[in-house]
């Protein structure tokens, strides 16, 4: 079966970001950073993409599950909890899935967690049975609870979820938390996390039979260059060749690295591209170990 995203041909790709909001810059950092460059329209809803045939849609995060569901756009920024409910929605009535994650994107990252008042002696899930949940996210809820075998009443609301236990509309919330700090301001403490959350770029779950097949394949692989040196750095030392498995056995998260011999073959000198955070203290675990030299670069590009 045929989606309606792949049923209407088009040789240039749509990608929906929030317009406002918590992603909406790193998601345009992102996109800069995979080479894309825009038109800035006037209204600001629509940019034509200049470098690439990749235009922008700037909307509601709401919006852009059914944004790609309509085949309207092509590819979304979304945060998982967003795509999560609505493809939880579409279940619950029954309908196929038609979006899906491609990427996680590594910012934008939450939490939706379950919320009880401070006062409460959390036991565990169980205890949720017979009470009131308000949350703007009933299907997630709902799976969890399911899986937890624990039968509590979901109070859907809008917004402002953090006071319904205060003003008696519910017993606990589950709502997104990032530092915890709304819940402790409404006495409340987070118990438990149900999903963990990031941006991630949505796409069709139908391939594209045209155009857009070659520009996702080709946005996927630029971000996949782009997310994987997103901490990287480039790290620069000589050892003496005893030394060496000493001072990479100090970078687990080093590809394997690049070593040619320097002075008759005594000392080596190495490259190896680093995934973590170089911090002052491993480097000075590093020297300690026996690497000399120590040069960290910033990693600009990279196509695997
Ligand atoms: P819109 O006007 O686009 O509907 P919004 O108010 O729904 O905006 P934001 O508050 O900007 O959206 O949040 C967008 C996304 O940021 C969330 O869906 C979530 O994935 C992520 N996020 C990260 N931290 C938090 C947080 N502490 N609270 C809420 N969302 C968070
Ligand atoms: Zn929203």
């Amino acid at each position: 079966m045929s989606t309606v995203a792949s049923a209407v041909e088009r040789d240039r790709l749509r990608i929906a970001i929030q317009k406002s909001g918590r992603l909406s810059e790193p998601a345009r950092a992102l996109l800069a950073s995979a080479g894309l460059s825009w038109q800035e329209s006037r209204d600001r809803l629509f940019c034509f993409g200049v470098s690439l045939p990749v235009d922008l849609l700037l909307v509601r995060d709401d919006d852009i599950p059914g944004l790609i569901a309509d085949g309207v756009c092509d590819l979304g920024i979304v945060g998982r909890n967003v795509l999560l409910e609505q493809a939880g929605e579409r279940a619950e009535r029954g309908q196929p899935a038609v979006f899906r994650e491609l990427r996680a994107l590594g910012f934008g990252g939450c939490r939706l967690s379950i919320a009880v008042p401070d006062g409460w002696d959390w036991q565990g899930p169980a205890q949720l049975a017979g009470k009131r949940i308000a949350t703007t996210y009933p299907n997630q809820l709902r799976a969890w609870l399911r899986v937890q075998q624990v039968e509590a009443d979901i109070v859907v609301l809008n917004g402002s979820v953090e006071i319904a236990p205060r003003l008696g509309q519910a017993d606990a919330i589950c709502d997104l938390v990032s530092s915890g700090a709304t819940l402790a301001a409404n006495q409340l403490k987070p118990v438990l996390d149900i999903v963990r959350s990031e941006a991630v770029l949505a796409g069709p779950v139908q391939p594209f039979g045209d155009a857009r097949a070659e520009l996702v394949d080709l946005m996927l692989r630029r971000m996949d260059g782009v997310l994987r040196i997103r901490d990287s750095k480039l790290l620069l030392f000589q050892a003496s060749r005893a030394a060496v498995e000493s001072v990479m056995r100090l970078l687990p998260d080093a590809e394997p690295p690049t070593m040619c011999a320097v002075d008759g073959g005594e000392t080596l000198a190495l490259q190896a591209l680093c995934h973590g955070a170089m911090t002052w203290q491993r480097l000075e675990d590093l020297k300690r170990a026996g690497a000399r030299g120590l040069m960290v670069l910033p990693v600009e590009q990279m196509l695997a």
